[in-house]
């Protein structure tokens, strides 16, 4: 029998909704407790790491929950981990772990969209399908896995795409790697890249900047003078800016703050394509790094990660062409 390890932060999946005024709040008791004791074929062993809502979570909680799995994982006999967070941040936690977890046993996160009891409360079953995926062999060597409305998606990939419909988790261009029905878990994908990094800690300070139409440079000049160590800008279509942004932008990167670029667009890769003021091959020219499919919020963390390893603009590239 394998065993598995819940390991609890909060998020609606822990939630329930007041019925005299509609709010949706924590418990202090997590009403999961109650549902996942039928569950056969598995020892479940729990654990309440954290109980917040998950636009409470913080880069430091995620790196804290790494230790801790990695520490659980390394002193007692544990197959599989489950971690059920908020779905806000889901991404971001699972991508977090995904860069900075030690362990090779699989890691599955997941969560719900609608609270515990309401009508219709997919919490418990998404927390027996990701049970089921962090049993499977198969889980293993596929990096941290997102588990949710019966579709398998890698932390990489994956984002929350639906403010409220239980198939919010969608992996733009890429798909699912793997889905679960009754009977079982079934991959039909593996991917490809496999990056870690082991950090003891998070002390970058790196800010996510989204590109509008006719964009103010006076926010960019603004962060010239915050102790920042990295920036990241969601920028138009293949990788440009608006021109009245580059000044703001030369001196950021003349005072060595690296700068990664992704793409608003949520399919395909930002790259050195126009030649215009403000276009790629300028923004290039001028030290950005360019990214590979990404999200901003991803990139932030993996900037965050990074440079804790490294601030050479080359050895940033690379790892960001990964
Ligand atoms: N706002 C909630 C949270 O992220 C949403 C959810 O869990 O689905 O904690």
């Amino acid at each position: 029998m394998k065993k598995i390890l819940i390991i609890h932060t909060g998020g609606t999946i822990a939630m329930s909704e007041d019925t005299k005024t509609g709010a949706v709040k924590p418990n202090p008791l997590n009403p999961l407790h109650d549902t996942i004791h039928g569950v056969e074929d598995a020892e479940l062993v729990v654990e309440d790491f954290l109980n917040v809502p998950s636009p409470h979570m913080t880069p430091s909680y995620m790196v804290h929950l790494a230790k801790r799995i990695d520490k659980r994982v390394m002193e007692e006999r544990i197959d599989g981990v489950v971690v059920t967070h908020g779905t806000d941040t889901l991404e971001e936690t699972a991508y977090m772990l995904d860069l900075i977890l030690e362990t090779d046993i699989p890691v599955v996160i997941t969560g719900a969209m609608r609270s515990s009891n309401e009508l219709g409360s997919d919490g418990p079953y998404n927390l027996l399908s990701s049970i089921k995926t962090a049993s499977s062999l198969e889980a293993r060597g596929k990096g941290v896995l997102v588990v949710l409305n019966d579709e398998i998606h890698t932390a990489k990939n994956v984002t929350k795409t639906h403010t409220s419909n239980i198939a919010t988790f969608q992996s733009p261009q890429y798909g699912p790697i793997g889905i679960v029905s009754k009977r079982g878990v079934h991959f039909h994908h593996h991917p490809v890249s496999d990056q870690r990094f082991v950090v003891p800690s998070l002390q970058k300070k790196v800010l996510l900047l989204k590109a509008v139409a006719g964009m103010e440079p006076e926010v960019l000049q603004s962060l010239c003078d915050l102790p920042i160590d990295g920036l990241v800008i969601e920028a138009f279509g293949q990788g440009n800016l608006p021109p009245r942004t580059l000044p703001a932008l030369k001196s950021l990167i003349d005072k060595g703050i690296p700068i990664v670029l992704v793409s608003r667009c949520f399919n395909g890769v930002v790259q050195d394509t126009y030649g215009y003021e403000g276009g790629g091959k300028e923004l290039k020219e001028m030290g950005m790094i360019f990214t590979n499919g990404l999200n901003g919020q991803k990139a932030r963390l993996k900037l965050m990660v990074a440079l804790e390893k490294t601030s050479d603009r080359e050895r940033l590239q690379d790892i960001f062409q990964r």
